[in-house]
């Protein structure tokens, strides 16, 4: 139970690295008969159109509640569930589960229905099942693959070969292909020309100090000034406050994602956000 993952966690201090293993496989297991019992769910956070926020797309985030436990972040068991390769079978379902929810907001909303971002762990990318199984999840669902957006992180491509080849197969299918965190992995330029990118994220840390750095506003037009050349979206993320919203909007940014818009919500809320938005 997530109670004895808890307990594990605190004999670490005092009984060092064997401990902090045991730990590592208490929370794998546990993470496996999770997913065996349906202790997943996915909310989703809008990713809105500036100036006005209206609602452009949403991005599956994964939350795991543990039965009986308090819930467990994702930062905390994405990495172990990467390391043991449960990510393959857990991301399978978090695929599902999105598409299913993404068709049924356009069943109910049409047009008005948000665009869906998923994200794909390192881990999955070394699959070469992986873009056989989004394109059968997007025929299973009726989702045109242009609604969906795999979320991807520039380190998981940046050494190309095996992980790079699935991108490119993934790309082909239609579906768009989004760097997460731009600008803090192996942030290399060439990564632009060799990865079918279509969607540069920008990482919060370059939208965190907007107001009042220099510095840090030149670095945001940079990077929006490469999407908008290249032909990409950029999205900033982690926009927490009105200042920085404007600001963005001023600087030239479409897309914007956080905290300021809206948390992550569950599936039923994006649908009573979009009935109250055309009401
Ligand atoms: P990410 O993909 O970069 O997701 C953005 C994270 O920033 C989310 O945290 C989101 O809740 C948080 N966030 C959004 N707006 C704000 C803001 O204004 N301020 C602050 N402080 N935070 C904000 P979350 O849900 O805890 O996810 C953390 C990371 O875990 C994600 O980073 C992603 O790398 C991973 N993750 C989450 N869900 C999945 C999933 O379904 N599959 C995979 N492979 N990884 C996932
Ligand atoms: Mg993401
Ligand atoms: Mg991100
Ligand atoms: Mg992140």
């Amino acid at each position: 139970s997530a109670q004895r993952v808890g307990a594990n966690r605190h004999q670490r201090h005092t009984a060092g690295l064997d401990a902090s293993a045991q730990h590592h496989a208490d929370l794998a297991a546990a993470l496996r008969r999770g997913l065996a019992r349906g202790e997943f769910r996915l909310v989703y956070q809008p990713i809105v159109e500036l100036p006005l926020g209206g609602m452009h797309a949403v991005e599956a985030l994964v939350r795991w509640h543990p039965d009986g436990g308090a819930p467990v972040s994702p930062a905390e068991f994405i990495p172990v569930a990467e390391q043991t390769g449960m990510i393959v079978d857990l991301g399978a379902w978090i695929l599902d589960t999105a598409c299913a929810d993404a068709a049924a907001w356009q069943r109910r909303h049409g047009t008005a229905a948000p665009r869906i971002s998923v994200n794909v762990s390192a881990r999955q990318l070394l699959d070469p099942e992986l873009p056989g199984l989004v394109g059968s999840v997007l025929r299973r669902h009726g989702l045109e693959p242009g609604r969906v957006t795999l979320e991807i992180t520039e380190t998981a491509v940046f050494a190309g070969g095996p992980a790079l080849h699935t991108v490119r197969a993934l790309r082909a299918l239609g579906v768009g292909i989004a760097l997460d965190d731009f600008g803090t992995g192996h942030s290399s330029l060439t990564l632009l020309r060799t990865c079918p990118v279509t969607t540069l994220k920008v990482d919060k840390s370059f939208i965190d100090e907007l107001n009042g750095s220099p510095e840090q506003e030149a670095i945001a037009v940079s990077l929006s000034g490469i999407a908008a050349t290249l032909g990409l979206r950029a999205v900033a993320e982690g926009v927490e406050t009105r200042d920085q919203a404007d600001r963005l909007h001023v600087l030239g940014y479409r897309f914007a994602q956080g905290y300021h818009f809206a948390r992550p919500l569950p599936a039923g809320d994006i649908d009573a956000a979009l009935l109250s938005a055309v009401s």
